[in-house]
């Protein structure tokens, strides 16, 4: 039988059905194979664990398939291998063919620094779903001093080359203090490269709560000014069209005393680079030992699940009764990295906030 082929927007449509209809079942797994890259931007969230401390703790190529098994037999179907940069296991091939053959539908989240010969050939002839990397400056001066590399050329090939084969390449851009000169540039470098511009400008601090790199984040007012002209909030106006959102239709105080707000665990989780799995990548307690005997993914996944729903807020937090929740990037588990209290609100995500209401209501605008 030939291979049916289906159009991106159709899979989308298809995919998103599919897993509304699915209904609160583990369907897409992010597997966070390594924290190693041999780029260091300091604006990563997971460079704390690049060095080899925490590379000796990964774990062996018999356990990833092992979590791969279980995976299957949880019926999961789509797979991410994300990092760090999952290309930098020595092994990466044969995790990734042993999920080939296992009949996932594999994302690739990787810098490409490492995409060698061999890897590209398996790529070419057993592509993955989609290959997402970080492009993050138009000039191999600017690449040097986000990435401390000379990688620029290299990482500019390896896009062409892998879109030039065929394969769906997202290039994604974060946008930081680092980068915001270049941002039309980059754009049209994407573009150039025959991507869609993907940006975002939000820093996350380090999963340790190390928050040097949040000093990288954009002052409000021009974080205001990119997300209005490509982040989320274009993208919102673009879907509102005639129905045109306004900043009420999205505020107002959200009901009962829930922490979670998000679709964490809706039909996601992740397995960390010790085997452990989690349901959102940045609430990291508490978590359930998949690779132990007899623990399976649903038993895990409804059980983290069970335990992050019926988290209600134990003090008087001020994001506990916010009005603008829903449009600020406030979230118990960034909360936590940052603060290290699950029901603190963070100081720019509340400047953000404010910044957004006060130009709404100042220029009467529509989101
Ligand atoms: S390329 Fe990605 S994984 Fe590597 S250091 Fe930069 S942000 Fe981190
Ligand atoms: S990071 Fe925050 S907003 Fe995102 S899924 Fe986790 S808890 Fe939800
Ligand atoms: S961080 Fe500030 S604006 Fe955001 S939810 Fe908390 S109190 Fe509200």
């Amino acid at each position: 039988m030939g291979m049916m082929l289906i159009k991106e927007k159709e899979y989308k449509d298809f995919s998103w059905d599919f897993r509304r209809k699915a209904n609160h079942k583990p369907l897409v797994a992010h597997f966070e194979l390594t924290y190693r890259c041999i780029l260091h931007c300091r604006h990563c969230y997971s460079e704390c664990y690049n060095n080899n401390r925490a590379s000796r703790r990964e774990l062996s190529t018999k356990k990833q398939k092992q979590l791969l098994d279980k995976c299957k037999a949880g019926n999961v179907l789509w797979l991410c291998f994300t990092g760090g940069d999952p290309l930098f296991r020595k092994d990466f091939a044969e995790i990734y063919a042993y999920a080939k053959n296992s009949g996932f539908v594999i994302t690739v989240f990787s810098s490409l620094a490492g995409l060698d010969r061999e890897l590209f050939r398996m790529f070419c002839e057993h592509p993955p779903f989609k290959i997402e990397t970080t492009l993050n400056s138009s000039d191999a001066g600017l690449y040097h001093k986000i990435t401390k590399t000379n990688l620029f050329e290299r990482h500019i090939d390896a896009i062409k080359k892998l879109i030039n084969a065929g394969i769906y390449v997202r290039v994604k851009t974060l946008i930081t203090k680092q980068n915001l000169h270049q941002v039309e540039r980059i754009k049209e470098l994407v573009e150039s490269l025959g991507a869609v511009f993907t940006p975002s400008a939000m820093v996350y601090a380090q999963l340790n709560g190390n928050k040097d790199n949040t000093a990288l984040r954009l002052h409000p007012q021009d974080m205001l000014m990119i997300t209005k002209k490509y982040g989320h909030l274009s993208k919102l106006r673009a879907q509102a069209g005639e129905r045109k959102t306004t900043l009420k239709d999205l505020t107002g105080r959200i009901r009962g005393k829930k922490v979670l707000s998000c679709a964490a665990g809706i039909d996601t989780f992740w397995i960390t680079a010790r085997g452990r799995m989690i349901v959102c990548c940045d609430i990291r307690k508490p978590d359930y030992d998949l690779l132990k005997s007899g623990n399976s993914v649903e038993e895990g996944f409804y059980s983290l699940n069970r335990t992050l729903r019926s988290w209600r807020f134990k003090t008087d937090s001020l994001c506990g009764k916010c009005k603008y929740r829903r449009i600020c990037s406030w979230c118990p588990g960034r909360a936590f990295i940052e603060t290290g209290n699950s029901e603190e609100p963070v100081g720019y995500f509340c400047e953000l906030t404010k910044r957004l209401v006060k130009d709404q209501e100042e220029n009467k605008s529509r989101i």
